[in-house]
Protein backbone atom coordinates (compact mmCIF):
# COMPACT_ATOMS: atom_id res chain seq x y z
CA UNK A 1 0.00 0.00 0.00
CA UNK A 2 1.22 3.53 -0.71
CA UNK A 3 1.40 6.23 1.60
CA UNK A 4 -0.94 9.16 1.27
CA UNK A 5 1.73 11.50 0.34
CA UNK A 6 3.21 9.58 -2.46
CA UNK A 7 -0.03 9.09 -4.61
CA UNK A 8 1.78 9.86 -8.04
CA UNK A 9 -0.24 11.53 -10.16
CA UNK A 10 -3.65 11.26 -11.92
CA UNK A 11 -2.22 8.97 -15.10
CA UNK A 12 -0.91 6.30 -12.28
CA UNK A 13 -4.52 5.30 -12.40
CA UNK A 14 -5.95 4.00 -15.81
CA UNK A 15 -8.40 6.40 -15.77
CA UNK A 16 -8.03 9.25 -18.73
CA UNK A 17 -10.88 11.86 -17.11
CA UNK A 18 -11.96 13.25 -20.34
CA UNK A 19 -12.31 10.10 -21.95
CA UNK A 20 -14.81 9.22 -18.81
CA UNK A 21 -16.66 12.61 -19.67
CA UNK A 22 -17.13 11.87 -23.69
CA UNK A 23 -19.11 8.81 -22.47
CA UNK A 24 -20.74 11.10 -19.29
CA UNK A 25 -21.58 13.76 -21.83
CA UNK A 26 -24.36 12.42 -23.84
CA UNK A 27 -26.59 10.89 -20.93
CA UNK A 28 -29.84 12.93 -19.85
CA UNK A 29 -29.27 13.20 -15.96
CA UNK A 30 -31.94 14.46 -13.68
CA UNK A 31 -32.18 14.59 -9.96
CA UNK A 32 -33.97 11.33 -10.52
CA UNK A 33 -34.26 8.19 -12.96
CA UNK A 34 -32.26 6.30 -15.96
CA UNK A 35 -29.96 8.70 -16.73
CA UNK A 36 -28.10 8.76 -13.10
CA UNK A 37 -28.64 4.67 -13.16
CA UNK A 38 -26.49 4.80 -16.48
CA UNK A 39 -23.88 7.33 -14.90
CA UNK A 40 -23.66 5.35 -11.81
CA UNK A 41 -22.85 2.28 -13.91
CA UNK A 42 -19.73 3.79 -15.34
CA UNK A 43 -18.76 5.35 -12.16
CA UNK A 44 -19.30 1.72 -11.06
CA UNK A 45 -16.70 0.34 -13.99
CA UNK A 46 -13.99 2.19 -11.09
CA UNK A 47 -15.20 2.01 -8.00
CA UNK A 48 -16.87 -0.48 -5.53
CA UNK A 49 -19.92 1.22 -5.97
CA UNK A 50 -23.17 0.25 -3.69
CA UNK A 51 -26.28 2.06 -5.65
CA UNK A 52 -28.99 2.81 -3.49
CA UNK A 53 -32.56 3.07 -4.91
CA UNK A 54 -34.85 5.40 -2.64
CA UNK A 55 -38.54 5.59 -3.38
CA UNK A 56 -41.26 8.34 -4.25
CA UNK A 57 -42.65 9.46 -1.40
CA UNK A 58 -40.03 8.96 1.20
CA UNK A 59 -40.07 11.27 3.57
CA UNK A 60 -36.50 12.74 4.26
CA UNK A 61 -35.70 15.35 6.52
CA UNK A 62 -38.35 18.19 5.24
CA UNK A 63 -38.55 16.92 1.95
CA UNK A 64 -40.46 14.04 -0.08
CA UNK A 65 -38.34 11.96 -2.86
CA UNK A 66 -40.60 13.30 -5.99
CA UNK A 67 -41.77 11.07 -8.88
CA UNK A 68 -39.17 9.65 -11.16
CA UNK A 69 -38.33 11.45 -14.53
CA UNK A 70 -37.42 9.69 -17.69
CA UNK A 71 -37.49 10.85 -20.95
CA UNK A 72 -37.66 9.22 -24.73
CA UNK A 73 -37.83 12.16 -27.18
CA UNK A 74 -38.72 15.26 -27.29
CA UNK A 75 -39.39 17.95 -30.30
CA UNK A 76 -40.90 20.69 -31.60
CA UNK A 77 -42.08 20.30 -35.42
CA UNK A 78 -43.15 22.70 -37.67
CA UNK A 79 -46.20 21.67 -40.46
CA UNK A 80 -43.91 20.17 -42.89
CA UNK A 81 -42.70 18.12 -39.84
CA UNK A 82 -39.56 19.05 -39.84
CA UNK A 83 -37.50 19.33 -35.99
CA UNK A 84 -37.12 23.19 -35.62
CA UNK A 85 -36.24 21.91 -31.83
CA UNK A 86 -34.84 18.74 -31.22
CA UNK A 87 -33.90 16.93 -27.71
CA UNK A 88 -32.12 13.93 -29.73
CA UNK A 89 -29.07 16.91 -30.70
CA UNK A 90 -28.89 18.18 -26.99
CA UNK A 91 -30.68 16.92 -23.96
CA UNK A 92 -30.77 20.78 -22.40
CA UNK A 93 -33.26 21.47 -25.26
CA UNK A 94 -35.75 19.97 -22.42
CA UNK A 95 -36.44 21.94 -19.37
CA UNK A 96 -35.29 19.21 -17.34
CA UNK A 97 -38.49 17.46 -15.50
CA UNK A 98 -40.55 18.45 -17.99
CA UNK A 99 -43.79 17.10 -17.24
CA UNK A 100 -45.23 15.20 -20.75
CA UNK A 101 -46.96 17.02 -23.40
CA UNK A 102 -48.47 16.00 -27.08
CA UNK A 103 -50.23 18.98 -28.81
CA UNK A 104 -50.16 21.47 -31.72
CA UNK A 105 -50.18 24.60 -30.73
CA UNK A 106 -49.41 28.35 -32.25
CA UNK A 107 -45.85 29.67 -32.10
CA UNK A 108 -47.69 32.39 -29.75
CA UNK A 109 -48.67 29.96 -27.36
CA UNK A 110 -45.62 28.36 -27.30
CA UNK A 111 -43.69 31.29 -27.07
CA UNK A 112 -44.19 31.07 -23.33
CA UNK A 113 -42.73 27.80 -22.92
CA UNK A 114 -39.51 28.55 -25.00
CA UNK A 115 -35.94 30.11 -23.30
CA UNK A 116 -33.20 31.50 -24.90
CA UNK A 117 -30.30 33.50 -23.35
CA UNK A 118 -30.87 36.84 -25.58
CA UNK A 119 -27.26 38.00 -24.99
CA UNK A 120 -25.89 34.66 -26.29
CA UNK A 121 -27.72 34.16 -28.90
CA UNK A 122 -25.73 30.77 -29.56
CA UNK A 123 -25.90 29.37 -26.41
CA UNK A 124 -28.53 26.94 -25.59
CA UNK A 125 -29.80 27.60 -21.38
CA UNK A 126 -30.35 24.86 -18.98
CA UNK A 127 -33.09 25.41 -16.92
CA UNK A 128 -35.31 22.75 -14.77
CA UNK A 129 -38.65 22.30 -12.85
CA UNK A 130 -38.12 19.72 -10.27
CA UNK A 131 -40.97 20.55 -7.67
CA UNK A 132 -43.41 22.79 -9.95
CA UNK A 133 -45.49 20.82 -12.58
CA UNK A 134 -44.44 22.61 -15.90
CA UNK A 135 -42.85 21.75 -19.12
CA UNK A 136 -40.50 23.73 -21.88
CA UNK A 137 -38.05 24.15 -23.97
CA UNK A 138 -34.48 25.94 -24.32
CA UNK A 139 -33.05 27.00 -27.37
CA UNK A 140 -30.53 29.33 -28.88
CA UNK A 141 -32.41 32.79 -29.68
CA UNK A 142 -30.55 32.89 -33.05
CA UNK A 143 -32.82 29.80 -34.26
CA UNK A 144 -35.90 31.14 -32.14
CA UNK A 145 -35.39 34.43 -34.38
CA UNK A 146 -36.23 31.86 -37.52
CA UNK A 147 -39.52 30.36 -36.36
CA UNK A 148 -42.14 31.59 -38.31
CA UNK A 149 -45.73 32.20 -37.05
CA UNK A 150 -48.27 29.35 -37.42
CA UNK A 151 -48.93 25.68 -35.83
CA UNK A 152 -46.27 23.84 -34.44
CA UNK A 153 -46.49 19.93 -32.85
CA UNK A 154 -45.06 20.10 -29.75
CA UNK A 155 -44.47 16.75 -27.91
CA UNK A 156 -42.28 15.87 -24.74
CA UNK A 157 -42.23 12.27 -24.37
CA UNK A 158 -41.82 11.92 -20.24
CA UNK A 159 -43.03 10.09 -17.46
CA UNK A 160 -43.06 11.35 -14.47
CA UNK A 161 -43.83 8.03 -12.20
CA UNK A 162 -43.54 6.42 -8.79
CA UNK A 163 -39.95 5.16 -9.16
CA UNK A 164 -37.41 6.04 -6.61
CA UNK A 165 -34.05 8.26 -6.20
CA UNK A 166 -30.74 6.91 -7.12
CA UNK A 167 -27.76 7.46 -5.59
CA UNK A 168 -24.18 5.80 -5.22
CA UNK A 169 -21.62 5.15 -2.60
CA UNK A 170 -18.41 4.31 -2.20
CA UNK A 171 -16.99 3.24 1.01
CA UNK A 172 -13.31 2.74 1.60
CA UNK A 173 -12.67 1.79 5.22
CA UNK A 174 -9.44 3.01 6.78
CA UNK A 175 -7.74 2.04 10.26
CA UNK A 176 -10.32 4.13 12.04
CA UNK A 177 -13.90 4.34 11.86
CA UNK A 178 -14.16 8.16 11.90
CA UNK A 179 -14.97 9.07 8.32
CA UNK A 180 -14.17 11.43 5.99
CA UNK A 181 -17.28 12.18 3.05
CA UNK A 182 -16.16 13.35 -0.60
CA UNK A 183 -19.18 14.33 -2.62
CA UNK A 184 -20.19 15.37 -6.20
CA UNK A 185 -23.92 15.92 -7.66
CA UNK A 186 -24.68 13.69 -10.81
CA UNK A 187 -27.71 15.28 -11.61
CA UNK A 188 -26.86 17.14 -14.26
CA UNK A 189 -27.17 16.53 -18.06
CA UNK A 190 -24.59 17.52 -20.70
CA UNK A 191 -23.14 20.32 -18.60
CA UNK A 192 -19.11 19.34 -17.98
CA UNK A 193 -17.43 21.98 -15.76
CA UNK A 194 -20.54 21.86 -13.68
CA UNK A 195 -21.22 18.48 -13.38
CA UNK A 196 -18.90 16.28 -15.06
CA UNK A 197 -15.94 17.53 -13.60
CA UNK A 198 -16.75 16.99 -10.11
CA UNK A 199 -17.57 12.77 -11.00
CA UNK A 200 -14.37 11.67 -12.64
CA UNK A 201 -12.29 13.76 -9.97
CA UNK A 202 -14.16 11.99 -7.22
CA UNK A 203 -13.60 8.86 -9.42
CA UNK A 204 -9.80 9.51 -10.05
CA UNK A 205 -9.90 10.19 -6.12
CA UNK A 206 -11.75 6.76 -5.28
CA UNK A 207 -9.08 4.83 -7.19
CA UNK A 208 -6.03 6.71 -5.51
CA UNK A 209 -7.36 6.55 -2.03
CA UNK A 210 -7.90 2.62 -2.32
CA UNK A 211 -4.82 2.45 -2.85
CA UNK A 212 -3.35 3.72 0.00
CA UNK A 213 -2.81 3.19 3.72
CA UNK A 214 -6.00 5.10 5.43
CA UNK A 215 -6.48 6.83 8.60
CA UNK A 216 -9.62 7.74 8.19
CA UNK A 217 -12.27 5.51 6.21
CA UNK A 218 -13.87 7.25 3.41
CA UNK A 219 -17.21 7.58 2.05
CA UNK A 220 -17.63 9.05 -1.47
CA UNK A 221 -21.16 10.20 -2.46
CA UNK A 222 -22.30 10.38 -6.06
CA UNK A 223 -25.45 12.01 -5.01
CA UNK A 224 -28.40 14.16 -7.13
CA UNK A 225 -27.90 17.92 -5.76
CA UNK A 226 -30.00 18.76 -2.95
CA UNK A 227 -32.22 16.37 -2.68
CA UNK A 228 -29.76 14.23 -3.04
CA UNK A 229 -27.40 15.05 0.34
CA UNK A 230 -30.62 15.78 2.07
CA UNK A 231 -31.40 11.97 1.69
CA UNK A 232 -28.42 10.37 2.31
CA UNK A 233 -28.30 12.55 5.60
CA UNK A 234 -32.34 11.84 6.65
CA UNK A 235 -30.97 7.93 6.03
CA UNK A 236 -27.73 8.16 7.66
CA UNK A 237 -28.05 9.91 10.95
CA UNK A 238 -26.11 6.82 12.67
CA UNK A 239 -22.86 7.73 10.71
CA UNK A 240 -23.01 11.15 10.84
CA UNK A 241 -21.68 11.56 14.37
CA UNK A 242 -18.59 10.35 12.46
CA UNK A 243 -17.84 12.77 9.78
CA UNK A 244 -14.71 13.96 10.79
CA UNK A 245 -13.90 16.00 7.99
CA UNK A 246 -15.63 16.16 4.18
CA UNK A 247 -15.23 18.13 0.84
CA UNK A 248 -18.31 18.66 -1.21
CA UNK A 249 -16.55 19.05 -5.42
CA UNK A 250 -18.03 20.89 -8.10
CA UNK A 251 -16.66 22.86 -11.20
CA UNK A 252 -12.69 21.41 -11.06
CA UNK A 253 -12.87 21.07 -14.76
CA UNK A 254 -12.33 24.91 -16.24
CA UNK A 255 -9.59 26.76 -16.73
CA UNK A 256 -9.49 28.98 -13.21
CA UNK A 257 -7.91 28.96 -10.18
CA UNK A 258 -8.91 26.77 -7.59
CA UNK A 259 -11.22 28.06 -4.65
CA UNK A 260 -12.20 26.84 -1.10
CA UNK A 261 -15.05 27.64 0.83
CA UNK A 262 -15.04 27.27 4.05
CA UNK A 263 -17.33 25.34 6.56
CA UNK A 264 -19.86 26.58 8.35
CA UNK A 265 -16.85 26.93 11.61
CA UNK A 266 -14.43 28.55 9.30
CA UNK A 267 -11.66 27.01 11.43
CA UNK A 268 -11.71 23.52 11.18
CA UNK A 269 -8.67 21.25 10.26
CA UNK A 270 -10.21 20.44 6.70
CA UNK A 271 -10.84 24.53 6.61
CA UNK A 272 -7.17 25.13 7.30
CA UNK A 273 -5.22 21.78 5.45
CA UNK A 274 -6.93 23.69 2.40
CA UNK A 275 -5.72 27.28 3.57
CA UNK A 276 -2.14 25.47 3.52
CA UNK A 277 -2.30 23.99 0.40
CA UNK A 278 -4.17 27.02 -2.03
CA UNK A 279 -1.42 29.54 -0.14
CA UNK A 280 1.16 27.44 -0.94
CA UNK A 281 0.45 25.74 -4.18
CA UNK A 282 -1.54 28.57 -6.28
CA UNK A 283 -1.08 32.42 -5.98
CA UNK A 284 -4.36 32.83 -7.37
CA UNK A 285 -6.22 30.77 -5.36
CA UNK A 286 -9.04 31.99 -3.25
CA UNK A 287 -10.64 31.43 0.06
CA UNK A 288 -14.47 31.67 0.62
CA UNK A 289 -16.60 32.57 3.40
CA UNK A 290 -19.25 30.39 4.15
CA UNK A 291 -22.57 31.36 2.92
CA UNK A 292 -25.78 29.08 3.37
CA UNK A 293 -25.92 29.20 -1.03
CA UNK A 294 -24.09 27.02 -3.02
CA UNK A 295 -24.18 23.04 -3.64
CA UNK A 296 -24.10 20.46 -1.04
CA UNK A 297 -22.46 21.88 2.04
CA UNK A 298 -25.61 23.78 1.83
CA UNK A 299 -27.40 20.89 3.62
CA UNK A 300 -23.60 19.38 5.40
CA UNK A 301 -23.44 22.43 6.74
CA UNK A 302 -27.18 23.28 7.72
CA UNK A 303 -27.43 24.05 11.41
CA UNK A 304 -28.82 20.53 13.16
CA UNK A 305 -25.84 18.60 10.79
CA UNK A 306 -23.22 21.48 11.29
CA UNK A 307 -20.27 19.19 9.89
CA UNK A 308 -16.39 20.34 9.11
CA UNK A 309 -17.59 19.89 5.19
CA UNK A 310 -15.66 22.58 2.80
CA UNK A 311 -16.04 22.83 -0.83
CA UNK A 312 -13.31 22.76 -3.19
CA UNK A 313 -14.33 24.76 -6.61
CA UNK A 314 -12.44 26.22 -9.70
CA UNK A 315 -15.06 27.92 -11.97
CA UNK A 316 -18.30 28.77 -9.18
CA UNK A 317 -22.03 28.52 -9.97
CA UNK A 318 -22.94 32.16 -11.15
CA UNK A 319 -19.61 33.11 -11.69
CA UNK A 320 -18.79 32.29 -15.45
CA UNK A 321 -20.80 33.12 -18.70
CA UNK A 322 -20.99 29.57 -19.46
CA UNK A 323 -22.71 28.31 -16.46
CA UNK A 324 -25.49 26.43 -16.82
CA UNK A 325 -25.23 26.40 -20.56
CA UNK A 326 -24.21 24.75 -23.88
CA UNK A 327 -21.17 26.26 -23.57
CA UNK A 328 -20.37 24.48 -20.32
CA UNK A 329 -19.42 21.58 -23.17
CA UNK A 330 -16.22 19.07 -23.28
CA UNK A 331 -14.51 22.18 -24.81
CA UNK A 332 -14.47 24.18 -21.40
CA UNK A 333 -13.05 21.51 -19.57
CA UNK A 334 -9.57 20.10 -19.81
CA UNK A 335 -7.48 17.30 -18.77
CA UNK A 336 -4.95 19.58 -16.57
CA UNK A 337 -7.72 21.67 -14.62
CA UNK A 338 -8.97 18.14 -13.90
CA UNK A 339 -5.37 16.95 -12.74
CA UNK A 340 -4.68 19.73 -10.96
CA UNK A 341 -7.54 19.45 -8.74
CA UNK A 342 -7.24 16.25 -8.40
CA UNK A 343 -3.63 16.67 -6.56
CA UNK A 344 -4.65 19.55 -4.84
CA UNK A 345 -7.44 17.48 -2.80
CA UNK A 346 -5.09 14.47 -2.38
CA UNK A 347 -2.38 16.97 -0.47
CA UNK A 348 -5.52 18.57 1.31
CA UNK A 349 -6.38 14.80 2.24
CA UNK A 350 -2.90 14.10 3.08
CA UNK A 351 -2.66 17.09 5.61
CA UNK A 352 -5.97 15.04 7.25
CA UNK A 353 -4.38 12.30 7.28
CA UNK A 354 -1.27 12.97 8.49
CA UNK A 355 -1.63 15.60 11.06
CA UNK A 356 -0.46 14.88 14.74
CA UNK A 357 1.50 16.02 17.47
CA UNK A 358 5.13 15.18 17.79
CA UNK A 359 7.76 16.07 21.08
CA UNK A 360 10.94 16.87 20.51
CA UNK A 361 13.39 14.66 22.18
CA UNK A 362 16.24 16.59 23.08
CA UNK A 363 14.48 20.11 23.91
CA UNK A 364 17.35 21.31 25.84
CA UNK A 365 19.19 23.78 23.41
CA UNK A 366 19.19 22.74 19.69
CA UNK A 367 20.29 19.34 18.89
CA UNK A 368 23.54 19.23 16.96
CA UNK A 369 22.04 18.48 13.66
CA UNK A 370 25.14 17.96 11.67
CA UNK A 371 26.70 14.93 13.51
CA UNK A 372 23.19 13.29 13.11
CA UNK A 373 23.52 14.32 9.32
CA UNK A 374 20.62 16.12 9.06
CA UNK A 375 22.26 19.74 8.36
CA UNK A 376 21.41 20.52 4.27
CA UNK A 377 18.82 20.85 2.11
CA UNK A 378 17.74 24.17 1.21
CA UNK A 379 17.50 27.24 3.56
CA UNK A 380 13.59 26.71 3.68
CA UNK A 381 14.41 22.79 4.67
CA UNK A 382 16.35 23.77 7.30
CA UNK A 383 14.32 26.96 8.71
CA UNK A 384 11.23 24.32 8.47
CA UNK A 385 13.44 21.49 10.20
CA UNK A 386 13.99 24.37 13.06
CA UNK A 387 10.27 25.36 13.88
CA UNK A 388 9.38 21.83 13.68
CA UNK A 389 12.30 20.68 16.48
CA UNK A 390 11.21 24.51 18.51
CA UNK A 391 7.41 23.99 18.53
CA UNK A 392 7.24 20.13 18.78
CA UNK A 393 6.51 20.68 22.79
CA UNK A 394 3.61 18.41 22.26
CA UNK A 395 0.94 20.95 21.85
CA UNK A 396 1.29 21.65 18.23
CA UNK A 397 0.36 19.63 15.44
CA UNK A 398 2.20 19.66 12.29
CA UNK A 399 -0.38 22.27 10.57
CA UNK A 400 -0.08 24.45 13.31
CA UNK A 401 3.87 24.57 12.86
CA UNK A 402 2.92 25.16 8.97
CA UNK A 403 1.07 28.03 9.31
CA UNK A 404 2.97 29.46 12.33
CA UNK A 405 6.45 29.44 9.83
CA UNK A 406 4.30 30.39 6.91
CA UNK A 407 5.46 27.42 5.11
CA UNK A 408 3.58 24.17 2.94
CA UNK A 409 2.12 21.25 5.00
CA UNK A 410 4.52 18.94 2.92
CA UNK A 411 8.02 20.59 3.47
CA UNK A 412 6.92 20.49 7.44
CA UNK A 413 5.74 16.68 7.34
CA UNK A 414 9.18 15.87 5.32
CA UNK A 415 11.49 17.48 8.17
CA UNK A 416 9.26 15.96 10.95
CA UNK A 417 9.77 12.53 9.36
CA UNK A 418 13.68 13.06 9.12
CA UNK A 419 13.68 14.10 12.83
CA UNK A 420 11.72 10.96 13.70
CA UNK A 421 13.54 8.78 11.79
CA UNK A 422 16.76 9.94 13.48
CA UNK A 423 15.51 9.49 16.87
CA UNK A 424 14.92 12.93 17.57
CA UNK A 425 11.00 13.25 17.66
CA UNK A 426 8.55 11.12 18.72
CA UNK A 427 5.39 10.98 17.51
CA UNK A 428 2.60 11.47 20.14
ZN1 LIG B 1 -25.52 23.40 -11.62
Amino acid sequence: MRKVADVGSIDDFGLSPIEVMERLYPICRSITGDGVRQTLSIVGEQLPLEVHEVPTGTQVLDWTIPPEWNINDAYVADRSGRRVIDFRASNLHVVNYSAPIKRTMALQELRGHLHTIPDRPDWIPYLTSYYVEDWGFCLRQRDLDTLADGDYEVVIDSTLSEGSLTYGEVFLPGRTDEEVVLTTHVCHPSLCNDNLSGIVTLMALGLALGQIELRYSYRLLFIPGTIGSITWLALNRDVVPRIRHGLVLAGLGADAPLSYKRSRHGTTLIDRAAENILRHSDPQGRMLDFSPYGYDERQFCSPGFDLPVGRMTRAEYGTYPEYHTSADDLSFVSEQSISDSWSAILDVLTIVETDARYRNLEPFGEPQLGKRGLYGGTPDSRLAMLWVLNLSDGHNSLLDIAERADVPYATVLMEANRLEAAGLLERL
